[in-house]
């Protein structure tokens, strides 16, 4: 407890709290201001019997629609600069600092090695989680050891033991967990709710620990600029998307009889992007209900305002089968749906 006692609210819109703009709304739902009111959060929610699903930035999340049977957390990022802190080239800093605040903190102080980074939205917490990177960083490249709340205890994990893989980690994939499960499923039938939702894994971030490496500040502020200019382009602001919606496609994991089907006009580093594919199918411009496909980019799905979950589900599984039937290739999202 911290003096301030969380609060409870019920039936809370879902949707302004992701950049997709979708989603239901929430039977229950707690904002905490703090990574340190998370274990009073997770008690509140447990009394109620509903799972609990933390967020943050929403970044990367799809909801589903109607009265979800569940107690969302969302974890506020704080003002900016807070909750960082420098000292030699380390930085400490909270699961809830976004992202950009804690790149331009190093870049001011002439750390580099997450400079590329720039412009990703969302919070350090969600980058660890899902592994985040673009222009060739990755957030676990300079992280030393990450805080945890187990739902009991907090303890530290090495950058090891948090099991990174590509757009995931120990926090995304309880599987990599040593004897863990999914802490409970809720479903449907129960009290007329519609929506089958499960938890999120009980494994929470709350402060990372990063070694970067000193750099040249002016050239680190040229590289962040650059990138955020090339971002402002693929992405323009004010759009209702997740980001990319599926995830690259790792050349090692690709059929062998899917590999004549590479790209041809440069080294794509082991990854090919799933644009690639999606743009052979004629994504590009597709819709479905609420939802348009970037006419420039076949991975790029935006709610045009009135979009459904149902309408993504539709049109990711429409794409999933285009592309498996004409390349072989078995496309797998990035986002990560928070419904059934
Ligand atoms: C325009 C746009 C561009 C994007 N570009 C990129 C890109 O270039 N590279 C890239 O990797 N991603 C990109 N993304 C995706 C997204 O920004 C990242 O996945 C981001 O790191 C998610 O952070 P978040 O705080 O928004 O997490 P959320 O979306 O709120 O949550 C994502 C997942 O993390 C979990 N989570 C969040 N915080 C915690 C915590 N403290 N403890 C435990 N679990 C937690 C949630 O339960 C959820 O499962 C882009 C998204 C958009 C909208």
């Amino acid at each position: 407890m911290n003096g301030h006692p969380v609060k409870l609210k019920e039936n809370v819109e879902i949707k302004p709290h992701t950049t997709f703009g979708i989603g239901g709304v929430a039977r229950y739902f707690i904002e905490i201001k703090s990574v340190e009111e998370l274990p009073e959060a997770i008690e509140l929610a447990k009394k109620k019997k509903a799972p609990h699903y933390v967020i943050a930035g929403g970044s990367n999340l799809v909801f589903g629609d109607g009265l979800l049977y569940i107690t969302l957390i969302k974890l506020c990022p704080p003002k900016t600069g807070k909750l960082i802190e420098v000292r030699g080239n380390k930085i400490t800093c909270d699961a809830s600092v976004v992202l950009m605040d804690l790149v331009n903190s190093a870049v001011k102080n002439s750390l580099g090695g997450m400079e590329t980074l720039s412009g990703i939205p969302g919070t350090v917490g969600g980058a660890i989680v899902g592994n985040a990177g673009a222009y060739g960083q990755a957030i676990p490249d300079k992280l030393e050891k990450v805080l945890v709340f187990d739902g009991q205890k907090k303890k530290w994990l090495t950058k090891k033991e948090c099991k990174f893989v590509y757009r995931g980690s120990i926090f995304s994939h309880p599987s990599e967990r040593e004897g863990s499960a999914v802490a409970f499923s809720a479903h449907g039938k129960r009290g007329g709710f519609a929506t089958k939702v499960t938890s999120n894994p009980s494994l929470y971030v709350l402060r990372a620990v990063f070694k970067l490496d000193k750099g040249d500040k002016k050239a680190l502020e040229k590289k962040s600029r650059e990138i955020i200019e090339i971002r402002d382009k693929k992405y323009p602001p004010g759009l209702k998307t997740p980001g990319s919606f599926f995830k690259n496609v790792l050349i090692n994991e690709m059929p062998r009889e899917s590999l004549k089907f590479l790209p041809t006009d440069r080294d794509y580093f082991g990854k090919v992007p799933a644009w690639h594919f999606l743009n052979q199918v004629g994504a590009r411009g597709m819709r479905e209900g609420g939802i348009a496909i970037a006419d420039f980019h076949g991975n790029y799905l935006i709610n045009t305002g009135s979009a459904t979950f149902e309408d993504v589900k539709t049109l990711a599984d429409k794409l999933k089968k285009l592309v498996k039937d004409k390349f072989g290739v078995e496309l797998e999202e990035e986002v990560v749906y928070v419904a059934e």
